[in-house]
């Protein structure tokens, strides 16, 4: 009898797990095509920002506006958003959302920031290992949100998005949808240049949390700049976040034309969107890029030196090889008192965007002494001031500073 039992019993167990395996996949798998939008920074987390912008704020309508588009356009797709608000979530939330979903697709939507302004121009990052100082960069500076959370390091594991350290072992790394992950960043690359007339910067490698924690094609679009004036003006524009949108949905189109017929899924018939006469004339009437001279980073300097140069929100005493020092008061990702001239009573600060965060400085000048003296001056309301130096607009060390005044 207890035999007996004992069989029903592992019968039993055996027609569950069977029954599990039969409405299981049905469940669970959404049979559509499903993309996971994701807007990049939000809530108490604006990223790169200007005097006039954030860039939570462009990334979110861009990805409102490419949803939209997508959802209109495709029955046979699923679109999932990290966030439909000014919302802040975790990187690792973000990825989550991706794998939750069993995605077939990630777009992370962001905004580029540079100290020079003349910096212009759309990239789109895959994950790997980053070839330069300037990819590394842009990963470290996105990365960076993660010191806003509480125990980043237990949680990250002791990835430190700030130590160039953390970075190599994305040297290692395997990632199986590296081919399908560049195939479409190069295709947005393309429209970003034919759809919205915007100047290429290629697609790059770098190591970003976000797509290195989702399990699916994944790629990290930067608009633009921010601290461009001309380009932030395009990316604060309805018109502008359209198109980038469009431009986007276009990439998607193809990219997911190749992907049906790969995977023998049924396609439906969706065209891309082609420049309309009215949006033409838009694109003549702009100047079709703005220039680009003297990047912090020389290795993406792409554009002839003889262009004009758009004044700097930085603006050294010189531009020549004499060195500038001033005192760097604080740095925050809040842009508290972005206009204002006058912190706790110190009067004529500058501030300059680095890594995503305003950086608030006081006193301008190539006399290292006469810098010194103001950090003493100002050391009682902002105790943790130091000086920092800027060649032209490249930020130097005071070490290599002090070298060229010798
Ligand atoms: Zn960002």
């Amino acid at each position: 009898m207890k035999i007996l039992k004992k069989f029903f019993l592992v019968s039993q167990c055996y027609l569950m797990l069977l029954g599990l395996f039969v409405v299981f996949p049905v469940q669970a798998q959404d049979a559509r095509f499903t993309v996971v939008l994701d807007a990049g920074h939000g809530g108490h987390d604006p990223g790169a920002m200007s005097a006039n912008s954030r860039e939570k704020d462009i990334n979110l309508a861009i990805v409102l506006d490419l949803g939209a588009i997508i959802e209109q356009k495709f029955k046979d797709v699923k679109v999932v958003y990290t966030r439909k608000t000014d919302k802040y979530l975790t990187l690792q939330e973000r990825a989550d959302v991706v794998n939750d979903h069993h995605a077939d697709l990630f777009i992370c939507i962001h905004t580029n920031a540079s100290l020079s302004s003349a910096a212009y121009g759309a990239e789109t990052f895959t994950l790997g290992l980053a070839k330069t100082r300037a990819n590394l960069d842009v990963a470290m500076r996105e990365n960076s949100v993660i010191l806003l959370e509480e125990d980043y390091r237990t949680k990250y594991k002791g990835f430190d998005p700030k130590s160039v350290d953390s970075y190599i072992m994305f040297e290692f790394m395997q990632d199986k949808y590296i081919d399908r992950s560049v195939e479409f960043s190069s295709i947005i690359q393309k429209q970003f240049v034919s759809y919205c007339q915007r100047s290429d910067r290629g697609v790059r490698q770098a190591g970003f949390w976000v797509l290195h924690r989702s399990a699916c094609p994944s790629v990290l679009v930067e608009v633009g700049f921010i601290s461009n004036p001309a380009e932030e003006r395009y990316l604060t524009s309805d018109q502008g976040q359209k198109e980038m949108a469009t431009a986007i949905f276009n990439a998607f189109v193809d990219y997911k034309r190749t992907h049906d017929k790969k995977s023998g899924r049924q396609m439906a018939s969706v065209s891309k969107i082609e420049q309309t006469a009215k949006a033409e004339d838009h694109n003549q009437r702009r100047p079709l890029q703005p220039v680009e001279v003297a990047h912090p980073n020389p290795e993406i300097d792409t554009v002839s030196k003889k262009n004009k140069i758009e004044a700097p929100v930085l603006t050294p005493a010189n531009a020549t090889q004499t060195p500038v020092f001033k005192v760097q008061l604080f740095a925050t990702l809040k842009n508290i008192k972005a206009k204002s001239t006058s912190l706790k009573g110190v009067n004529n600060t500058e501030y300059f965007v680095e890594d995503g965060m305003n950086k608030y400085t006081v006193g301008n000048d190539t006399d290292y002494k006469k810098i010194e003296k103001i950090r003493k001056e100002v050391a009682t309301k902002f105790p943790k001031a130091f000086i920092i130096a800027f060649v032209g607009d490249k930020k130097i060390t005071v070490r290599e500073a002090l070298k060229l005044i010798k």
